[in-house]
């Protein structure tokens, strides 16, 4: 039935997430009985951990089931300031902290409170699909800074070279999904030094600030001296880090009265992040640390065998990452190779149809030629989506 509605302009030239579509058809290929090998969204395939339910089961008993302040309880900031403070010396105080659900409206609230119709905001490309998505909502231009060329290693003369009259904001995520690519520390604060030159604002999307490789270290944005620290919020999410995506609870820290808006618009949105939630994540930044240890261990051991393994098949070519758990390997001579499939985003579908194996186009990151492969499924499904992933490119090169 036609009902004639036509959306409202700033949702209408918005795409869906590509990620979730992914996961969307994984899960149908799988209702049609299928085994599939979803390398697709970038979701741990941990359970969380037994300390955090028995923190939320505690919660139900003790009927903590109601309204919280909007931006979350004094015990959570808490937890959240001691974290930050922990990991990275920095101070915050409790009206620098909001507390949402999930990084993703801990994002969507920073960037719609900040920016205006008009604005330009930069992007490092490869990018996370939801970036552009939130900027165009907000009714503002993407500027998107092409990092191929470099290895996708971010640089300030980089955001320097990108600079309009009308930049207002500068989105960062070390380690990057999808490229895998950790700034380093001093490039880090060089960029954050062109930006409060030119009086823009950062946003550093960290969640997946605890997962980096040797000889990478974590760096958060909440380390920087106090005069870059000023322009910059830190976005952070416990979907990764705890494997909790299911939760939703991110947060954000950052100048107070940035903190305030985002406040205000989650107060006639979502209200408050679940209760429920709430006290799992205390438990979770303040317990026990031991899981996340041996999730970082079990990430690094794939990533360690899905490279080289990557390299093997004729026409890819991968760089090891060095956060995160996506692998994004060039897969540009693969579509030189044959006449049938010229884009990522036809590379997936084959791989999905002849091949069963869920993944993401690169062109969905803004940066074509790519194929984003997320590790956080087992061992076995990897070994097994790379012997159908070879067998499948084989039969498409030689075809
Ligand atoms: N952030 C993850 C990904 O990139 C989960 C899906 C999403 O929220 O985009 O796959």
């Amino acid at each position: 039935m036609t009902t004639n509605f036509i959306p409202a302009q700033r949702v209408a030239s918005m795409q869906s997430s590509s990620t979730l579509a992914v996961l969307q058809k994984a899960e149908n290929l799988r209702r049609a009985g299928y085994e599939v090998y979803d390398l697709g969204a970038g979701e741990p395939d941990f359970n969380t951990p037994n300390n955090i339910k028995l923190a939320a089961h505690k919660a139900i008993d003790e009927n903590f089931t109601r309204y919280t302040p909007a931006a979350g309880t004094v015990e959570i900031k808490r937890a959240i300031i001691d974290y930050i403070a922990a990991n990275t010396g920095a101070n915050y105080n409790p009206q620098q902290v909001v507390v949402s659900a999930g990084g993703k409206q801990t994002i969507f609230n920073a960037i719609v409170t900040l920016i205006n119709p008009g604005d330009d905001v930069l992007i490092p490309a490869p990018y996370w699909v939801t970036f552009p998505e939130i900027v165009t909502f907000a009714g503002a231009n993407s500027v998107i800074i092409d990092t191929e060329s470099n290895g996708f290693q971010l640089t300030a003369e980089m955001v320097e070279a990108h600079l309009t009259p009308k930049s207002r904001l500068l989105i960062l995520n070390s380690p990057s999904n999808p490229s895998g690519r950790v700034v380093d520390p001093k490039e880090f604060e060089r960029i954050a030094e062109v930006v409060v030159k030119n009086n823009l604002w950062l946003l550093s999307d960290e969640c997946y600030y605890q997962f980096t490789y040797q000889p990478h270290k974590p760096f958060s944005a909440a380390s920087l001296r106090d005069e870059l620290r000023a322009r910059t919020l830190v976005s952070g999410s416990l979907s990764k880090t705890y494997a909790m995506t299911g939760w939703r609870l991110g947060y954000a820290l950052g100048p107070q009265d940035w903190i305030a808006e985002m406040v205000k618009v989650q107060s006639h949105s979502t209200s408050n992040p679940a209760s429920i939630s709430q006290k799992a994540a205390i438990e979770a930044l303040s317990g026990s640390q031991e899981s996340l240890k041996e999730m970082l261990y079990e990430y690094r051991r794939r990533r360690d065998y899905l490279i080289p393994a990557l390299n093997q098949i004729e026409g890819i070519e991968c760089v090891e990452p060095e956060g995160a758990f996506y692998a994004f390997p060039n897969v540009k001579k693969v579509l030189d190779s044959n006449s049938k499939i010229k884009s990522s985003a036809d590379l997936a579908d084959y791989l999905l149809e002849e091949a069963h194996i869920a993944l993401t186009a690169g062109s969905a990151f803004g940066t074509e030629g790519y194929l984003r492969i997320s590790y956080a499924t087992s061992m076995e499904i990897l070994q097994r989506a790379i012997d159908k992933m070879t067998e499948a490119i084989v039969k498409l090169v030689k075809g």
